[in-house]
């Protein structure tokens, strides 16, 4: 009675379930028409979460009897991180007489643990296994995706149970493709992948280049994160197992997270050098640094962290990341650093492409193909306009430098026009300096007239002039009288400073007459008068003598009268020894007016005296 009741409950339960909820009713049947090449599951699917992931196919074949499975939420299957195991079922009949053989593909390459169990009508099961963490080699075709070759009978009903067990986003897209289809759907996504890759490729090539010529380190930063990210995605579309680790599954599982950890570290720091951030906003550097320790952190960590942890952590974090770089290079546009401005606008390409493709692992936006290769689509544009972004820093920077190179010229063609000028004149001071030790050497030191042998030298010059001019050219030896008694009265300083009286009063005379005075020695003086003939000569020599005579010399407070006698001879400019001649003949003319009692001018000319 007890169990009776029990059951009928059950079954008024179920009956009710059924009325209620039509997802409840038996699977629907997928027809595969004459002439078709493939057909998408999702939207026929139904499924079982077996969250202990402890159901044996026997245990889900008898759900799938039962009908308890739902239909798929939305007809996507994208049900983000979850535990335990996913059982999805569907049944169908292959109409199609040309194609017996397909090709189920689960278009999600990061699932773990794959396995088809296909029920055919005559009640056998073949069972097939796929995932990453079975061989690459276990493939039915090698490619990225898991994929399952199925035979499908002509016209009979066949079940298909999948069973997904993953650490990865639980994502789970079947589809089913003939042969054909199949390589023709995979050829152009391989060329898709290709061209990524290639564009990828080249501007890393392209940027290794201009690194090792510049030597500028956002570009080797540039490059650290184009091959992080590039790993990032070779791992994402199931090529880092397909072709760099096909026999490790630890690899396949972890190198997701470590991979967009360090692309983060990489993109960080690019923007910090690129932005130079430490100069230009020092708060955001601080935070840009704690992000990369962060990432480095958890790269770490990642390796012991399961999956279902690091993988949903490290891609919201990658958003953070990129958030704190989109700031920062705000602030620094708005600062004034152009170069900024492709940054953002690169960065925001794959900001977008990034948030589309994390709504889609967390089952928010569904399967496209913008989604599905929004990371793809963004991080290519975000590369290609770093790079240009890279060539207009460069192309700033050298700006920047020749115009600190002109400045620097310009500052240094001052320096050099300043110091020339410094030398120019430290050489006329020298040459002044020079001109004054030369005239010294020939001025006499007591009275500041010319010495005896300088006056040799330029009276030979003169008596050449003369000669070659036909001018007239006279000489005068003036010496003055009882010069030793006035030394002996008044004593030496005061016949220094007689003589040096009596040369001033001399020369002041003599000024008119372009004469050439000279202190002979002792206290005489020796005066070449150009120009002039003997008559002249000697009306110049008698003004001289007068001019000593107008006036005492005041010496201490004392008078002391002076007086010269002067000899006057006039200079044969033809004669050979003209000078010595002349010197000779004056003298004598002085003799002569000592002789005849001092104070007075005597002449000789041609052995004659007056
Ligand atoms: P005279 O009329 O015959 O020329 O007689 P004087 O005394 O002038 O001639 P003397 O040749 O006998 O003496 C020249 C003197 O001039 C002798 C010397 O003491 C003096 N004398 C020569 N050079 C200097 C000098 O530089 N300073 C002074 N204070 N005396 C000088
Ligand atoms: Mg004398
Ligand atoms: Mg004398």
């Amino acid at each position: 009675m007890r169990e009776w009741r029990k059951s009928s409950g059950l079954w008024r339960w179920l009956l009710l379930a059924c009325l209620l909820c039509p997802a409840l009713a038996a699977a629907q049947v997928v027809e595969l028409a004459p002439g078709l090449d493939s057909q998408p599951l999702s939207p026929h699917i139904q499924y079982w979460h077996d969250t202990g992931a402890a159901d044996t196919p026997a245990d889900a074949w008898q759900r799938v009897d039962t009908h308890m499975f739902a239909p798929l939420p939305d007809g996507n299957a994208t049900f983000g991180f979850q535990r335990g195991a996913f059982w999805f079922h569907v049944r169908v009949v292959n109409h199609n007489p040309a194609e017996t053989r397909w090709l189920l593909v689960q278009e999600y390459p990061l699932s773990d643990v794959v396995d088809v169990h296909v029920r055919y009508a005559d009640g056998h099961v073949v069972h097939l296994a796929g995932g990453d963490h079975r061989p690459f080699s276990a493939r039915s075709v090698r490619y990225r995706h898991p994929n399952f070759r199925i035979e499908l009978p002509l016209g009979q009903p066949v079940d298909l149970l999948v069973r997904v067990e993953s650490q990865s986003s639980m994502q789970v897209p079947l589809q089913l493709y003939t042969q054909k289809a199949f390589t023709e759907v995979s050829r152009d996504a391989q060329l898709a992948i290709g061209l990524y890759y290639g564009i990828l490729l080249a501007l890393f090539f392209y940027n290794l280049v201009l690194w090792l010529s510049l030597r500028d380190a956002s570009y080797f930063w540039y490059l650290c994160h184009i091959s992080a990210f590039g790993l990032v995605l070779f791992t994402l579309n199931g090529l880092g197992f397909e072709y760099l680790w096909p026999g490790s599954s630890w690899l396949a599982d972890h190198s997701v997270p470590i991979s967009i950890c360090l692309a983060l570290v990489a993109m960080l720091q690019f923007s910090r050098t690129f932005l130079e951030l430490p100069r230009r906003w020092p708060r955001g550097n601080r935070l840009l640094l704690a992000l990369m320790a962060f990432f480095i952190l958890f790269a770490i960590a990642s390796l012991w962290l399961p999956l279902r942890v690091s993988t949903p952590v490290a891609s919201r974090a990658v958003l953070a990341g990129v958030i704190g770089i989109v700031i920062a290079t705000i602030v620094v546009l708005r600062g004034g650093y152009a170069p900024a401005r492709l940054l953002l606008l690169a960065w925001s390409m794959f900001l977008l492409g990034t948030a589309a493709f994390t709504l889609l692992a967390f089952g928010v936006l569904p399967k496209n193909f913008a989604t599905e290769y929004g990371v793809q689509i963004g991080s290519a544009l975000e590369m290609l306009l770093l790079s240009i972004a890279l060539g207009h820093r460069y192309a700033a920077l050298r700006n920047e430098n020749q115009r600190i190179v002109h400045d620097a010229n310009a500052r240094l063609e001052r320096k050099v026009a300043q110091r020339t000028q410094e030398v120019r004149s430290a050489l006329v001071r020298l040459e002044e300096a020079h001109a004054r030790l030369r005239d010294s050497s020939r001025r006499d030191g007591l009275t500041g007239l010319y010495n005896r042998t300088w006056f040799q030298e330029a009276f030979g010059r003169m008596a050449g002039q003369a000669h070659d001019s036909g001018r007239p050219l006279s000489l005068m030896m003036i010496d003055l009288d009882h010069f030793k008694a006035i030394n002996d009265a008044h004593g030496h300083l005061a016949g220094d400073e007689c003589l040096r009286w009596a040369a001033r009063h001399i020369g002041r005379t003599l000024r008119v007459h372009d004469a050439l005075l000279a202190r002979f020695g002792g206290e005489e003086f020796v005066v070449a008068l150009p120009g002039q003939a003997l008559a002249a000569a000697i009306e110049t020599a008698e003004s001289v003598r007068i001019a000593l005579t107008r006036e005492p010399c005041l010496c201490d407070g004392v008078e002391i009268r002076i007086t010269a006698s002067i000899g006057v001879c006039q200079i044969d400019t033809g004669s050979i020894d003209a000078i010595d001649d002349a010197l000779v003949c004056a003298d004598r003319a002085l003799y002569d007016a000592k002789a005849n009692g001092r104070d007075r001018v005597c002449a000789t000319n041609a052995g004659r005296s007056r």
